[in-house]
């Protein structure tokens, strides 16, 4: 969704959102009944979470350290992510944006902080699109895939927040 304002390049050079640590496996993106099925006949490891989604099982030996990070199973270092666009996970297509709900159950948007590809005139392009254009799909996106709408974090700023009247 925001592919016209990451370049391919920089997340070559990055891969961060593809790996993760044992503090940040809450991250892995829930995946799409299809996808389930496609993946687990190849194989790739998955598992499902508390809330009934199913996620990829990240692998992290017993005595590894805290900060060991471990690839998503579907990451091909040198290539990338090795699943066609159109289906990737929903998550994973709105990187580094993020559907979020606060404490008191209002819907916001949170943009990951720590993606270096997100420059002040990127990150002023996202809030503009994420609340004009992409909202509605953002918000059918929520209604549809709550186990995509995640308890907001420190590691994300909330970069938009419903208010009552924006939910009538
Ligand atoms: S964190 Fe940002 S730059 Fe890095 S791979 Fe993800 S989207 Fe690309
Ligand atoms: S599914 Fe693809 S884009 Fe998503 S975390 Fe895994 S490798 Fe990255």
């Amino acid at each position: 969704m925001l592919t016209h304002l990451i370049s391919a390049e920089q997340c070559a050079s990055c891969r961060l959102c593809c790996n993760f640590q044992r503090t940040s496996a809450w991250e892995t993106p829930a995946l799409a009944p299809g996808l389930v099925e496609r993946l687990r006949a190849q194989g790739i490891p998955l598992c499902v979470r508390e809330d009934g989604s199913t996620t990829f099982a990240l692998h992290f030996p017993a005595d590894a350290p805290e900060n060991f990070c471990t690839n998503c199973p579907v990451l091909n270092p040198a290539i990338g992510c090795t699943l066609p666009r159109s289906s990737r996970p929903i998550e994973c297509r709105l990187w580094p944006l993020r559907i979020m709900r606060t404490p008191s159950g209002a819907l916001a948007f949170g943009l990951y902080d720590a993606c270096p590809a997100v420059s002040p005139a990127v990150r002023e392009q996202i809030i503009r699109e994420a609340t004009s254009i992409l909202l509605p799909e953002l918000r059918r996106i929520a209604n549809e895939h709550p186990c995509t709408v995640r308890p907001i974090h420190p590691a994300y700023s909330i970069i938009w927040e419903e208010t009552p009247q924006q939910t009538h």
